[in-house]
This record gives C-alpha cells, sequence and structure tokens, in this order.
C-alpha cells in the first residue's frame, strides 16, 4: 500500500510539472526581486535575543507534553502573530494537535475454564484496547482466519460480540500448492508483516470482541516488543473495540489441542473470562504552522521545519537546547520574518512558504510523522520541498577541515538532483559557506539522514535537504546553552535556507523529484 501510494504520488509531481511548464511559457511573470535586502533583516543579533529566550530556563528544556514546551508553543506562535504570518490551517488555528501516549504494559487477566494464564508468558496484547471485562461462553475457533476471493474460514460463523481463536499461515492444496493463489507463492495471509493487520482487520470488521491469534513463529520477539514497550513515548493509535492477543503453545491448545493441524471452523466449549486494563497515559501536545500564501502558485508548498522540543529537566538539570533545536526554530523565525517583509513590499514568494515547528522530535521524529502520516495540513502531492533545520549554531569539533564557515547538508541530492543544485548555487551566488557532504552518505553509521524530522517527508517522496553542524560535546547535555553558540554562523547559515526556500518559492517551474525513495 505504502509502495503504491507513493508512485502515485510521484506521477502526480511528475503530472503537475508538465503542466505547470506549458502554462508558464504563456505566461508573463513578474521579473524577481533581489532577496539579498530581505536576507539582510536575518541577523546574528536577532537570533541571539530570540535564543535567549528560547533555549533560557524558563522554558525548562521543552520536553513534549511539559509546561515549558508550552510556553514554547506560545512563543513561536506569538513570533509568527507580531510578524502578521497567518496560521496555515484554514481555522486560523496555528496549532496541531498532536495526541501522544506513554506506552505501558496493559494489565490482563485471562481464565479458561477456571485455569488462569500470565500476561506475557501466555498471551501479549499487541494492540491498543480499551478497559473492559469479558465472561462469555461463544468462543470461536476460525482456523487461519482468512477471508479471501476464493477461501474463507468465516463462511456461515457468526463471531460478533464473541472471542475468535485463529492460528497462523494459509491452506494448502493436496498438491501442495497454496489454495489462495493456486500456485507455490504464499500470500499476505502468511507474510510476517501483512498477515498480522489483515486476520485482524476481518475479525474486527465482523465483530469478534477478542481476537487471539496463535503465532508460534513469532511469539517471543512480539512478547519482547510489545512487553516491555513501557515508558516509550509514540502516536497515540486509538484504543480499539476488540482486544487483539498473541496466545502462547499452552493457551492455544487450551482452547485446540490439536491447533497445530486444525484447519476447520467450529465452536468450542470453554469458559472464558478476560479483564483488560489499558495503562498508556495520554500525553498532548502541538505542532506550530504558519505560512505565508504563494502570489502565483499558492497551492504548490515549500515547507521549512525545525523541532520545537528538547530533553526537558533530568536529575534537576535543565537540558536547555540552545543548538538542538534551538538554533533551528530561531532560524525558521527569522526566515519567517525575512518573507513577511518581503510580501509586505509586494515582493512576497510565488509559491507558498509553510513555516512548521514540530514537536516529539526527541520522542522520535513523532510531530513531523503526525503530520505526514495522519495529518498533511497541505498535501504531500503538492509539497514540492522540506528545508529541514536540526543543529546550525555549533561547530563539529571532530571535524578535519578547520574553517568555521561550512554546514553538513545530507539528502539534498537523494530525490531530486535539481534541489541539490539550486542548493549550491545559491550558496555560490550569495553565502560562499563550504557545504560538507560527509554524511551525506547512506553507509554512514550515523544515519542522520533518518533521524530528523526531514526523514518523514522524504520516505514521502518529497525533496529535503537536512541542515546540521554535527554533534559536540554538548549535544544533548545540559550544557548546550545559548552562550555557546556562534552567532555569526548562525546567520550564514540561516541566510542560505532564506535563499534556498526563496528561490525554490520563485524559480518557474517546481523543481522534478528523479529517484524514488525506498
Ligand atoms: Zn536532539
Amino acid at each position: 500500500m505504502k509502495k503504491l501510494l507513493s508512485l502515485f504520488a510521484v506521477t502526480l509531481v511528475l503530472a503537475s510539472c508538465g503542466s505547470s511548464k506549458s502554462k508558464d511559457a504563456t505566461t508573463k511573470t513578474k521579473a524577481p526581486a533581489d532577496p539579498t535586502k530581505y536576507a539582510e533583516t536575518i541577523t546574528a543579533e536577532d537570533l541571539k535575543t530570540a535564543l535567549y529566550i528560547y533555549a533560557g530556563d524558563d522554558f525548562e528544556g521543552r520536553e513534549t507534553g511539559k509546561e515549558g514546551e508550552r510556553m514554547a508553543i506560545e512563543f513561536i506562535k506569538s513570533h509568527y502573530i507580531e510578524d502578521g504570518i497567518p496560521a496555515a490551517k484554514s481555522d486560523g488555528n496555528y496549532f496541531q494537535d498532536v495526541p501522544l501516549v506513554v506506552m505501558a504494559t496493559p494489565d490482563i487477566t485471562l481464565n479458561v475454564n477456571g485455569k488462569s494464564f500470565t500476561n506475557i508468558d501466555d498471551y501479549v496484547s499487541v494492540s491498543s484496547a480499551k478497559d473492559g471485562t469479558l465472561n462469555t461462553k461463544d468462543i470461536i475457533f476460525a482456523g487461519f482466519g482468512i477471508e479471501d476471493e476464493n477461501y474463507s474460514n468465516y463462511e456461515g460463523l457468526d463471531v460478533k460480540g464473541k472471542v475468535v481463536i485463529i492460528r497462523s499461515g494459509e491452506p494448502k492444496d493436496s498438491e501442495g500448492n497454496f489454495v489462495i493463489s493456486g500456485t507455490d507463492k504464499s500470500s499476505k495471509w502468511s507474510n510476517m508483516r501483512q498477515a498480522f493487520a489483515a486476520k485482524q482487520e476481518v475479525a474486527k470488521s465482523k465483530g469478534a470482541k477478542a481476537l487471539l491469534f496463535y503465532y508460534p513463529e513469532v511469539y517471543a520477539m512480539a512478547a519482547n516488543r510489545f512487553g516491555r514497550s513501557t515508558g516509550r513515548m509514540n502516536l497515540a493509535d486509538g484504543a480499539e473495540e476488540m482486544i487483539y492477543m498473541l496466545i502462547n503453545t499452552d493457551l492455544a491448545k487450551a482452547f485446540v489441542s490439536d491447533i497445530e493441524t486444525n484447519e476447520k471452523s467450529m465452536s468450542i466449549k470453554s469458559d472464558v473470562a478476560i479483564t483488560y486494563k489499558n495503562n498508556s497515559e495520554k500525553v498532548d501536545s502541538k505542532n506550530v504552522a504558519a505560512i505565508i500564501r504563494g502570489s502565483e502558485k499558492p497551492n504548490e508548498y515549500i515547507i521549512l521545519s525545525a523541532h520545537l522540543d528538547h530533553e526537558g529537566i533530568k536529575d534537576g538539570k535543565v537540558y536547555n537546547g540552545a543548538d538542538d533545536d534551538g538554533s533551528g526554530t530561531v532560524a525558521v523565525l527569522e526566515i519567517a520574518e525575512a518573507f513577511a517583509k518581503a510580501k509586505r513590499e509586494g515582493n512576497g514568494p510565488k509559491r507558498s512558504i509553510v513555516f512548521l515547528n514540530v514537536t516529539g522530535e526527541e520522542k522520535g521524529l513523532l510531530g513531523s510523522k503526525h503530520y505526514t502520516d495522519n495529518d498533511p495540513i497541505f498535501p504531500l502531492a503538492d509539497t514540492v520541498a522540506d528545508l529541514n533545520i536540526d543543529m546550525i549554531g555549533r561547530t563539529d569539533p571532530k571535524r578535519e577541515k578547520k574553517n568555521r564557515n561550512y554546514v553538513y547538508l545530507i539528502g539534498s541530492d537523494k530525490l531530486s538532483k535539481e534541489l541539490h543544485d539550486i542548493s549550491e548555487a545559491m550558496n555560490t551566488k550569495y553565502m560562499n559557506i563550504d557545504l560538507d557532504y560527509t554524511f551525506n552518505d547512506e553507509n554512514d553509521p550515523n544515519r542522520y539522514y533518518y533521524r530528523s524530522d526531514h526523514y518523514n517527508f522524504a520516505k514521502n517522496n518529497i525533496p529535503v535537504i537536512f541542515y546540521f553542524n554535527g554533534t559536540h560535546d554538548d549535544y544533548h547535555q545540559p550544557g548546550d546553552t545559548p552562550d555557546k553558540i556562534e552567532y555569526d554562523l548562525l546567520e550564514n547559515r540561516t541566510r542560505l535556507v532564506f535563499y534556498t526556500a526563496w528561490e525554490l518559492a520563485n524559480r518557474d517551474a517546481r523543481i522534478t523529484v528523479d529517484k524514488t525513495a525506498e
């Protein structure tokens, strides 16, 4: 599904490129303004003033969902309001709610005919369910739990409100071919990644109250993974009505003694009692999104992103996160101010520029993932590029070349050669920073390409550039404070992002995607 979707997105991108090109040939567009006077409004002084507040102790390290982060979110919003930059959402709200949970292993009890079984050892919940209790004699064994065009385990069965037990795999015929494909090729019903969701969907659509899946091949791995996820933050997945658990061999055989060889659906005479208590804790957080609408192609979007959260307070010490990612945050705000000034003077961008400050980056790129996977404010197919800034205020002490005026670029050539060429050309024309591609390497063990918010755009075939100064001794330490920022470098790098965004927004043709994300 994902692959298909992204191919579809490429087709749309290519199609819209073609049409805008032919349109541009006939439409007279205004001569582009000189961006230099706007870039020069981005100054070390302004960046410093904003960062001393943003990474000050008052904001308590901006941990996702905490009071300090709420203050940071308000600070960002007030900047956009001051600069007269409207909210990205059509309802005028600068905030995009990002529902999160801190995961915890649920408390579950399970009895079969008076014998009690043990959470994690005998069964493990694999998708979050609502609190509830279940006492029933209505138990159905539904074989492989398959419902396909030419094969169904559910034919003639009513499983509504009942406990359904299924096993892994799919049927073969007497010649050893798979029944569903008619060949020696297995189907999604026994593919590890797909079978989980496919068998869940069928049982859910038929109104089962609980689905117990005997899948001995993966039980140990799943018990480890789902049983010990406590404390990790994740996007809220919405607790389901149906309890969905994997069951281990003892429990499976308590229901169907020959479950390893039995494929026939049947009802089972047993007494089952289940209690389920969901221990995940809800956390509310927000992305902040503002927009300067394009004058000629308002429905094509350039996103400038930076994460607003950091690590919070640990052992009484504030993790200020001045570089990570206070630097990127104030850079985005200053760039927004420069574009707003250009717009006021009649030189607004031709395409729309979206300023996106995302939460939950330190918890696993959650705010950007919510934006791309759950709630894109603007269609991903209309999103031209994401320029993501995460740590641009310091220098890397391990860097071999000792010139200070550098920045690491990651990802610029991965999906669009044109984006890379534009980035290089803008730098040559205006900034002359040493663009360092050391970490722009698939085989780099640091895997930085996957480690900040741009990745959620790149995985959707949206070209990205990740701007980064590398790590240093204060990385993810309380010592990442605003006094250690090299503000002249922060200014240079912020201006580079501004010029690149300016060009992407104002050039005649939308940049093309020439490679596909894996
Ligand atoms: Zn970080």
